[in-house]
């Protein structure tokens, strides 16, 4: 699924550090104050679930993931700093198949407790 947002905002472009979240269904919502003339950006991870979506990033911001994926793959920290501005939709996929994502699929064991440390995803520092 894809947020499908009407004009003006269907042309919003990516960024790490975006100005926009998304409030309810598919409403554009300012994160922080934005200027006129500022490019309008969103964070992309939130508009998708498709996990085999990848796009590369190099919007420069301080926080760049680098590989941007679907919003399973958000770290969790980054997720937070969005909310409330995350359509429901996808607040329930990162909660529901978040954990599923990050388990591996080794076992059938249930014993996990913790999935929130931090191993090298391989998308660290990107230059
Ligand atoms: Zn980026």
């Amino acid at each position: 699924m894809w947020l499908d947002p009407d004009p003006p905002y269907g042309f919003v472009n990516h960024s790490c550090d975006p100005n926009l979240g998304v409030r309810g269904e598919r409403e554009f919502v300012a994160l922080r104050d934005i200027s006129p003339g500022d490019e309008l950006t969103v964070d992309y991870a939130i508009t998708t679930d498709e996990v085999h979506w990848a796009m590369e990033c190099r919007c420069a911001a301080p926080n760049c993931r680098g590989l941007i994926r679907s919003v399973q793959f958000l770290p969790p920290e980054v997720f937070a700093r969005y909310l409330p501005y995350v359509n429901p939709y996808f607040q329930e996929v990162f909660q529901q198949d978040r954990p599923a994502l990050s388990t591996p699929h080794e076992s059938g064991s249930q014993q996990q407790t913790s999935y929130g440390t931090r191993h090298s995803n391989g998308l660290g520092d990107a230059g």
